[in-house]
């Protein structure tokens, strides 16, 4: 699309739209990584980041994707033959099972159908099963991005505590951190693993990972080798506010502005933007006769959702139809879901109007792509989010600029 024909749509569940205000704070000269200036930054985004991971202990700040933050996770805590318990919620949950392969971790992998998340149930009778205590972690993915499926992190902690089973708990909070709730110390999560360029919306470039006592327990006798991952460097400098190498340092002045950002508009009334706008969703899915992937109502997402596409219809043939025609990227299906599921996300700097652009543009896509649906998901929608309208966001400092 040339210049002068309206934005492009990113409806993808991540990267999100950076909001204007992230956008200027990132786009100024680079300063001293090592004077009193980034000291000040430095102290700024690692407590910061603590109210958004609802923790008083330390997240480590990586220059990185989440993949790297993922075995930031491994390599601190485990040692090579350890036996962990993860749950096949997705692609996600398998890739991040393939790395934990590739570490040498014996993995107890439980076979799911990329519909539902993980049961808390079954993690409970896995661990009582495990009467050598065998387990070292349980390793689950809060928001499975491929499938718009949400587990429930809070019952997996009630469930492990009642096998009072050792195991730590580890949770990718990818494409959940900054849209669903979330309390890294209240569920006594060790490891919770996460990223910049979803909820916080960030560009790509940031990992994290927010750590326990435990987990830094763990790290102190775990025989796994690190060097650019090692907690121990990241610690040892962030007591001063500083990191060991260079950090991202624009990224982290667009991270300062990120937080305020959700800060200002309340971490409550942001999750509860994102199920609203969640429900407008589904709502037009099922106003035009279309099927949403995850079988699990307590466990839709408030961050994306992913859509069946009728048999005999290919799902990445409409969403380029959909590009081309109206300027909108929506989500692929990731590898067994390729063709099959296209995903809208709803995430981040998202609003009701754009929302409800965005599901025009759907809309429109399925009539011009012939794929038998019926009309008035738009509607739906509308009246949905109508249905809030008490809630609704006023227009949040955020868009005004
Ligand atoms: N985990 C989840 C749930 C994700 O959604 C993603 C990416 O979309 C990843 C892990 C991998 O993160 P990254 O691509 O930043 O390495």
């Amino acid at each position: 699309m040339s210049e002068g024909q309206g934005r492009h749509f990113l409806q993808i569940p991540g990267p999100s739209p950076v909001p204007e205000r992230v956008l200027r704070a990132i786009s100024r000269q680079v300063i001293d990584h090592r004077g009193p200036e980034f000291k000040k930054l430095g102290q700024e985004v690692l407590e910061g980041s603590r109210a958004i991971f609802k923790t008083s202990g330390p997240v480590v700040i990586y220059p990185s994707s989440g993949t790297g933050a993922w075995e930031a996770a491994i390599v601190n805590t485990l040692s090579p033959g350890d036996k962990v318990l993860m749950i096949e919620t997705g692609h996600f949950a398998t890739l991040w099972r393939r790395m934990a392969d590739r570490w040498g971790l014996t993995v107890d992998f439980v076979p799911g159908d990329w519909r539902r998340g993980a049961d808390p149930n079954v993690i409970e009778a896995k661990l009582a099963e495990d009467g050598q205590r065998a387990i070292k972690a349980v390793m689950v993915v809060h928001n499975e991005t491929s499938t718009g499926v949400t587990s429930r992190v809070a019952e997996i902690r009630k469930a492990m505590n009642r096998a009072d089973h050792p195991a730590l708990l580890m949770v990718d909070t990818i494409s959940s951190l900054g849209s669903v709730d979330y309390r890294h110390e209240e569920w006594e999560v060790d490891v919770t693993v996460s990223c910049s360029q979803k909820g916080l919306m960030l560009p790509p470039g940031l990992g994290f990972t927010a750590i326990s006592q435990k987990a830094i327990a763990a790290s102190k006798i775990n025989r796994m080798p690190r060097s650019y991952w090692d907690w121990s460097e990241m610690l040892n400098s962030n007591v001063n506010s500083f990191f060991p190498y260079t950090p991202a340092t624009n990224l982290l002045f667009g991270l300062r502005e990120a937080i305020a950002i959700l800060l200002e508009e309340g971490l409550d009334c942001v999750f509860a933007r994102h199920e609203r706008l969640a429900a407008a969703t589904r709502a037009a899915v099922r106003a035009w006769g279309l099927e949403i992937l995850c079988q699990t109502p307590s466990e839709y997402s408030p961050v994306l959702t992913a859509v069946v596409m009728p048999a005999g219809h290919d799902a990445d043939q409409f969403r380029q139809l959909v590009l081309k025609k109206y300027n909108m990227s929506l989500g692929a299906g990731l590898s067994k879901l390729a063709g099959r599921v296209f995903r809208i996300g709803h995430l981040g700097e998202c609003n009701e109007l754009v929302l409800l652009g965005a599901l025009s543009g759907v809309e429109m896509g399925l009539a011009a792509a012939g794929v038998p649906h019926r009309a008035g998901g738009v509607a739906a929608a509308m009246t949905e989010l109508g249905a809030h309208q008490a809630d609704a966001t006023p227009m949040r400092k955020v868009a005004a600029g």
